[in-house]
């Protein structure tokens, strides 16, 4: 996404944009989007620098750390970026977009904040039915006091 500075008013610009997640380069950090980003841009020009807040708004498919199911994650960003304008005629914000959403990637992807996981036995997903197992710290513990 590019901003032309010429076209910054002093009053400050606005610009709403829908970005294709392709665009961004994302699929190497395994980032999958199951719809476009929204941006939304104000921009104000100071002494040399641009001001940028930056909104993003979308939803991510993300597979959950403990059962293994997919689910839908959304993502909602509010940042500010104060960009040095130098000689440049126009500032690119794809690289700060990008890194942003990156950061943003949950490292321990959770479904719920209960998720029960899989039985370490059977593979039973728990969250949608018990099996036959109890917990796999019970078992160990079994073994360890014999
Ligand atoms: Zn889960
Ligand atoms: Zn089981």
């Amino acid at each position: 996404m590019k901003i032309y500075i010429e076209q910054i008013p002093d009053s400050g610009l606005e610009l709403s944009e829908t970005c294709q997640p392709e665009n961004l380069d994302l699929n190497k950090a395994d980032i999958r989007f199951s719809e476009p980003i929204n941006l939304s841009v104000r921009a104000t020009k100071g002494d040399n620098i641009v001001s940028i807040n930056l909104k993003i708004d979308s939803t991510m498919h993300l597979n959950c750390s403990r059962c293994l199911e997919e689910f839908i994650y959304p993502l909602s960003r509010n940042i500010d970026l104060n960009l040095l304008i130098e000689d440049k005629k126009e500032i690119d914000i794809t690289d700060n977009l990008r890194e942003e959403i990156i950061l943003s990637y949950p490292l321990k992807p959770l479904c719920q904040a209960d998720c029960l996981g899989l039985c370490a036995t059977c593979g039973q997903n728990l969250n949608k039915g018990r099996c036959n197992h109890g917990t796999s710290k019970k078992t160990s513990f079994k073994i360890s006091t014999r």
